[in-house]
């Protein structure tokens, strides 16, 4: 198949097009590299040096033999987007190409907006490009565990049977997300239900688990094939958070009382969900929503495992949550879509932890200490005024 990875230079993007280039798909990856540039602007950069995106898929010519075709440009440039797509003509997209950082999105009203715009808009351009240029191509879009929240009922996969004075309808499940980032991308599965709904589109939204790990059989071939690696408080996610800690031989700082429970998917997974969903896409007109994550951890158990798991002494430090999210909540998430499609889960007690400790120590020295403790506070703007 023919596959358009948009976001393709990022932490995610860049080893799923390597895995489906790897598998034999014909692979183009999109970026405007906004993500390089939140580094400069936060002064913290992927723990793992990356190359640049030419010389990353360079190195996988010569590792692979197999090309990936770049294009360079931005989602809300519509008539960039619109030149990618028709030139390339692919029969799926994958779309990781939105500011992805719950603290980034709650800085202030500038970073609300930008990634509220970044984000709807993007993908609105590319519900058009789909629908104008042609809507059979099947959209794989991430969209994230956390546009649910914490409700005190079971999280079915995407839709809720719901009856109501005696009458039956299938909805929407209902959204309580915890930043105007997850609000983004709630915003978005209702652009693109409606668009399913009323152009016929065929989509598949995904919503994923906290992502952790680094490496993938293929991002490990070469260093020049690397991902990036985040340990800031603003884009490292929590599980690598408390890794890259642990190492540095400094505290996990839990948020509360860490009682939040999440759900987690290892990188290897991610690119295999991905892989499933281009190779077995939904139907025309269907809004196809699965629960990408394989188990649920509280952070507090999060921290805990990671500290057994080190060969060392290790602390866990509890800090005043800076986000606004319930201390203990109910948590039963259904995910089976993607097992049903033929996912076989790493889970966590696998050895991978133990090879991040490694990646870690060996960029120890790349850590902005500065960079590790939260500073952006959910209700900093209205405390401030
Ligand atoms: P990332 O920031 O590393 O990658 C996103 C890429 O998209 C970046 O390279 C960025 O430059 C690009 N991009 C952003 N806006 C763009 C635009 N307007 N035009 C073109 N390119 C643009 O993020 P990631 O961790 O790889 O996450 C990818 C996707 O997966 C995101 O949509 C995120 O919300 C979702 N997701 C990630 C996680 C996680 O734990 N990392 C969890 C759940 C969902």
């Amino acid at each position: 198949m023919r596959v358009l990875v948009l976001g393709g230079d990022g932490y995610l993007g860049w080893p799923t097009a390597l895995h489906l280039s790897d598998k034999g798909h014909e692979v183009a990856v999109l970026d405007n590299f906004a993500r390089r540039q939140y580094d400069v602007e936060l002064g913290a950069e992927s723990l793992v040096p990356i190359e640049d995106l030419s010389t990353r898929t360079d190195a996988w010519h010569a590792v692979s033999g197999k090309r990936i075709e770049r294009y360079e440009g931005d989602l809300l440039d519509a008539e960039f987007l619109f030149g990618a797509v028709r030139e390339f003509r692919p029969s799926a997209i994958v779309h990781f190409a939105e500011q992805r950082s719950a603290p980034y999105s709650m800085i202030d009203r500038e970073h609300a907006v930008y990634t509220q715009h970044n984000n709807v808009v993007g993908n609105l351009n590319l519900l058009y490009a789909i629908a104008e240029i042609d809507p059979d191509i099947h959209l794989v879009k991430l969209g994230t565990m956390g546009e649910y929240g914490t409700p005190n009922i079971d999280i079915e996969e995407g839709w809720l049977e719901v009856e109501h004075n005696g009458r039956r309808d299938r909805m929407l499940y209902p959204k309580k997300p915890g930043s105007f980032y997850h609000l983004s991308k709630v915003h978005d599965s209702h652009n693109i239900e409606f668009a399913c709904r009323i152009w016929e589109l065929r989509a598949t939204d995904l919503n994923q688990g906290v992502v952790y790990g680094q490496q993938t059989p293929q991002t490990a071939l070469d260093p020049r094939l690397a991902t990036r690696f985040d340990y800031d408080a603003v884009f490292g996610t929590v599980l690598n958070r408390f890794v890259i800690q642990a190492v540095l031989g400094q505290p996990l700082t839990v948020y509360g009382k860490g009682g939040q429970t999440r759900g987690l998917i290892d990188i290897r997974d991610t690119v295999e969900c991905i892989r499933l969903a281009v190779e077995n896409p939904a139907e025309r007109g269907e809004f196809r929503v699965f629960n990408q994550m394989t188990e649920s951890m509280s952070v507090r158990r999060i921290a805990e495992v990671v500290a057994d798991r080190f060969p060392g002494p290790v602390q866990i430090e509890n800090l005043d949550n800076p986000r606004v999210e319930q201390p203990e909540h109910y948590y039963n998430v259904k995910h089976t879509g993607l097992i049903g499609l033929g996912l076989e889960p790493h889970l966590l007690s696998d050895t991978l932890i133990e090879s991040m400790f490694d990646i870690v120590g060996a960029n120890k020295h790349r850590v902005n200490d500065d960079r590790l403790r939260p500073t952006v506070r959910w209700r900093g703007a209205v405390e401030a005024s």
